[in-house]
């Protein structure tokens, strides 16, 4: 693929993009590839593997799991086994976790596609002891124990009233021993050293089991936190995962959006739905190609009172204006050269100008919630690594 400088995503999309696009999502898969070798350098020696779920958190799971296997990445974790089906067609040869873990009538698909259940429950334990001791083909689990999150996991307690628990590693192929942290975002929040602290009382339980309890942010937290292997997905995809220091990751996806059509509204017009935002001046609007249908959240609207979102173009910001509708939204382009602005002339609605995590923070959410929303009506673009 043709490489292109790191900013120009409208560049990219201008030259890959077909005319009749209407908005279209780049993807850069260099900057992917660049953040996952950040955080494999951060937590060496421990193995990095790749949070995919969700679509590779939106970004697109074949593209992503496909560039991270070809820089090295072999552990890839998703939530449901459907995903873990369509990323074995993408990995052939990677260890693929599920996190759901075991739906006890689904044994056969995970013998099929060689997948990993991340088990949860005691019974989902069991019967992967009986099925490793019954069937020849032995495959390997992991377990999730619960030690502070209160989501999915055997507790800490339940373990120890587990038969012969420390003789579950020599039963089965154990992977990992595995656990999740609830506030590795803060690195003063007392209960990550009181998560690790439990962890490590779990791991005697199950001796010679490898270790696994850091999702990206736990990464930050430094060398304790990181065991044999860690399990970033944010960071990946190029968002913040400590509130404290600034993002270090390069951002991944860039959201444009063609301009439909321009027009100038006089003092005392009204724009959009519920005629939130009225003229104080004489104002140039441009009426963009996406709205809360493609992932722009109808809550980044804004009212004559209210403060907005930007979006960018040609070097210049325009503010949101009025509500974002299902398939539109307006902007504020009376401070852009009118040359610069007419009907076709992308603008980035998220990227390299409006970072991820300001637009999440505008939108009272996180840099998750927006990745895995963006919509299905997008041109999608990928270019590099
Ligand atoms: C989603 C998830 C991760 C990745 O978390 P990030 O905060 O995106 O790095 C890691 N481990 C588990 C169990 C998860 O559910």
């Amino acid at each position: 693929m043709a490489n292109y400088a790191p900013n120009d995503a409208e560049a990219i999309v201008d030259r890959l993009a077909p005319a009749e696009a209407r908005s279209a999502l780049h993807i850069d898969l260099a900057a992917l590839v660049a953040n996952w070798r950040q955080l494999a350098m951060a937590s060496a020696p421990a193995e990095c593997a790749a949070v995919i779920k969700a679509n590779a958190y939106g970004i697109g799971q074949g593209p992503a799991a496909q560039a991270l296997y070809d820089a090295g990445c072999r552990s890839f974790f998703v939530a449901s086994l459907e995903e873990a089906v369509a990323a074995r067609a993408s990995v052939p040869s990677a260890a693929i976790f599920v996190l759901d873990g075991l739906a006890s009538n689904r044994l056969s698909v995970f013998a099929e596609y060689e997948l990993i259940p991340v088990l949860s429950t005691p019974p989902q334990l069991a019967q992967w002891i009986e099925q490793a001791e019954t069937h020849s083909n032995r495959l390997p689990a992991a377990i999730m124990v619960d030690t502070g999150m209160n989501r999915l996991g055997i507790s800490a307690g339940e373990l120890t009233t587990i038969d012969n628990v420390s003789r579950v590693p020599s039963r089965l192929p154990l992977t990992y021993v595995m656990s999740h942290l609830a506030c590795a975002d803060d690195p003063e929040d007392p209960k990550n050293f009181a998560q690790r602290t439990t962890f490590d009382q779990v791991r005697r339980l199950l001796p010679g089991a490898k270790a696994s309890l850091a999702n990206s942010a736990g990464i930050f937290l430094g060398q304790p936190y990181h065991y044999d292997l860690v399990r970033p997905g944010i960071a990946i995809y190029g968002g913040r995962a400590n509130s404290q220091n600034p993002n270090p990751m390069r951002p991944v996806a860039t959201v444009m959006a063609r301009i439909l059509q321009t027009r100038t509204v006089q003092r005392g017009e009204t724009v959009g739905y519920g005629a939130t935002w009225q003229a104080t001046r004489t104002t140039r609007l441009a009426t963009l190609a996406c709205g809360y249908a493609d992932g722009y959240f109808r809550c980044l609207s804004a009212s004559t009172i209210r403060p907005a979102a930007s979006v960018y173009i040609k070097g210049y910001y325009a503010p949101v204006i009025g509500r974002v509708s299902m398939d539109l939204m307006t902007i504020d382009i009376s401070a852009i050269p009118e040359e610069l602005v007419h009907p076709n002339v992308w603008a980035e609605l998220m990227g390299t100008h409006v970072l991820l995590d300001d637009l999440a923070d505008r939108a009272g959410t996180i840099g998750y919630e927006i990745l895995t929303r963006i919509g299905h009506r997008f041109h999608r673009v990928y270019t590099g690594p």
